[in-house]
């Protein structure tokens, strides 16, 4: 086996690989401990990087964390029973993080209840700065309740670290569904309609600073721009409710067309940019 980079190397490696147009994938190999152990390390070293990686300033005292908010009434939950979807009314959110969490991980509005392991509600602090939003879980994450974990969750962990963003400490991860299509299927669009108003609660507890729509559908679904290709939709920042919002792609599909890392790279930059108060929008 070839000897793995040092975890200090590693996210100025995956740099200067962007930036000289170099696609190689080193992460194969690793695990998900062993990736996010390194990139606390590869944050350390973001102030070598140069300003655009300069790491997250400690943040000001702007709010409690989504799970110190107070209780709300206990929500009005559906019924178990598959033959009750699409009969009833959707749920009466709450406004506490807590509560709004076990109401999804008992979610059945939708019929991918049916063959999911478990729902994957999301990663990260709940008072992170920063949003990621994915699709729908994959296999992995079906298994472990954890979005973007597998090889394109560390290729996305590496990415973030290369502008200064520690998964860790500053990002929290959410999918527009929770629970995994089966075959990895692309979302249907009454399964986004059941599901998306998690999303959007999640959104207004957490109250990012900036989020990052990764893909299609949570690129479609964020900006409200359905018909736009992707592509279209990468490259500037838009707004969610306020919220600035920078698209890209998934970084799955990274893995699938190494092409697209660039671009991606690019775009976290505009992300880091509009971080550091330069929203060019
Ligand atoms: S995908 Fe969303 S709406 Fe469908 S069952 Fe899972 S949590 Fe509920």
């Amino acid at each position: 086996m070839a000897d793995r980079p040092s975890r200090d190397e590693s996210a100025r490696l995956l740099r200067q690989r962007i930036e000289m147009g170099g696609s190689e994938i080193f992460l194969d190999s690793m695990s998900r401990d062993e990736a996010l152990a390194m990139l606390e390390r590869a944050a350390a070293l973001a102030p070598s990087l140069g300003a655009a990686s300069a790491p997250l300033p400690a943040p000001p005292p702007r709010r409690p964390s989504a799970e110190a908010v107070t209780p709300a009434p206990a929500p009005q939950r559906r019924s178990a029973a598959a033959a009750d979807r699409g009969a009833a009314s959707p749920p009466v959110l709450p406004d506490s993080y807590d509560e709004l969490k076990s109401l999804a991980l008992e979610c059945t509005l939708c019929g991918l209840c049916e063959s999911r392991t478990q729902v994957v509600f999301s990663d990260g602090p709940s008072n992170a700065r920063v949003m990621v939003v994915g699709e729908a879980p994959g296999a992995n994450e079906d298994e472990t309740g954890v979005p973007f974990v597998g090889a394109a969750g560390k290729y996305l962990d590496l990415l973030l670290a290369t502008v200064g963003l520690s998964r860790k400490d500053s990002v929290y991860i959410a999918n527009v569904l929770k629970c995994r299509p089966p075959g990895n299927r692309n979302p249907s669009p009454e399964e986004i309609e059941a599901c998306a108003p998690y999303l959007r609660k999640q959104i207004d507890l957490v109250q990012p600073e900036v989020l990052l729509a990764v893909g299609s559908f949570s690129g479609k679904l964020l900006t409200g721009d359905q018909k736009s290709a992707l592509g279209k939709l990468r490259g500037q920042v838009h707004h969610y409710h306020g919220v600035p919002l920078v698209v890209t792609y998934h970084p799955a599909a990274l893995l699938r067309n190494s092409n697209w890392t660039r671009a991606f790279w690019r775009d976290l930059q505009l992300l880091r940019d509009v971080i550091d108060g330069a929203d060019g929008a």
